[in-house]
């Protein structure tokens, strides 16, 4: 059975100061059941958030790891400098495709890092809306997710047995729009179909994929409810634990009701 899974992806905020805090109380305010629940701070903030919720069982990710294992990249940060730091790591994230121009091939290439460094790769997806609006909504994440793991494959070790993938429709991020819980499943068997292609069905059943875009304690319900969706990347109320709360609880219910089936 997949795991039910809430992220929070904290983006470019917080500092070493206030990290901490925030930190602890979200991990006060989600302590439920048979949730992973993982915290993903900017890169300064780690070791504040690590200390902070030692003992909670929250999890720390990164946001981003270079594609290289190492050279004259200034101001980047490799896997190896995540070892023992971390162990989930967010890539492919679309406000990286869009800022820093990273394409299908790039974001493969930073799985394949992150399973040489034994860290867990949360890899993220989904189309803009001229793309979701000409009907080539299904195509276009089918293609991003197979170009990506055919560069992993490419490397010759297989897929990873803890690769999660992340579907973000672009224009439900960060603007109060999400896809309907529908549409998401809609993808989530279209991305697993894509991956059974390349790893067979029993690798792509097992591999969770997450709904992020806008999720709130309001509309988290909606996702998972959808038995294809295993639970949610969270930007803006990923900062706030009053929303955790409710998101945590509604993934505790989802959790012990998909252990009851
Ligand atoms: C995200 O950061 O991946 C995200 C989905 O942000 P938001 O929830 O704010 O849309």
């Amino acid at each position: 059975m997949r795991p039910v899974i809430i992220t929070a992806n904290w983006k470019m905020n917080t500092t070493p100061a206030d990290a901490g805090p925030l930190a602890a109380d979200i991990a006060k305010a989600t302590d439920v059941a048979n949730v992973t629940r993982i915290i993903c701070p900017p890169y300064t903030n780690i070791a504040a958030v690590s200390a902070a919720v030692e003992g909670t069982g929250v999890l720390v990710g990164a946001q981003n790891v270079h594609a290289e294992a190492k050279g004259a990249y200034t101001g980047e940060i490799s896997a190896s400098m995540l070892k023992g730091l971390v162990p989930w790591c967010i890539v492919g994230h679309s406000e990286r495709r869009r800022d820093q121009f990273e394409s299908d091939e790039l974001v493969g290439q930073k799985v394949v890092q992150l399973v040489e460094a034994g860290i867990s790769p949360m890899m993220c997806c989904g189309e803009q809306l001229e793309e979701r609006e000409a009907g080539a909504a299904l195509a276009t994440v089918q293609a991003q997710v197979k170009a990506s793991l055919e560069t992993v494959l490419a490397a010759g070790n297989g897929l990873p047995s803890d690769l999660v993938i992340a579907y973000e429709p672009v224009w439900a991020i960060g603007t109060g729009k999400t896809a309907t819980g529908a549409d998401a499943a809609e993808m989530a068997n279209a991305i697993r179909a894509t991956v059974a292609d390349l790893a067979g069905a029993e690798y792509a059943e097992s591999v969770p994929i997450l709904y992020g875009g806008s999720v709130t304690a309001d509309s988290f319900g909606e996702f998972i409810a959808e038995p294809s969706i295993d639970g949610a990347l969270i930007g803006g109320a990923g900062l706030k634990p009053d929303q955790m709360t409710v998101i945590a609880a509604i993934a505790a219910e989802a959790a012990a009701a998909r252990a009851a089936a």
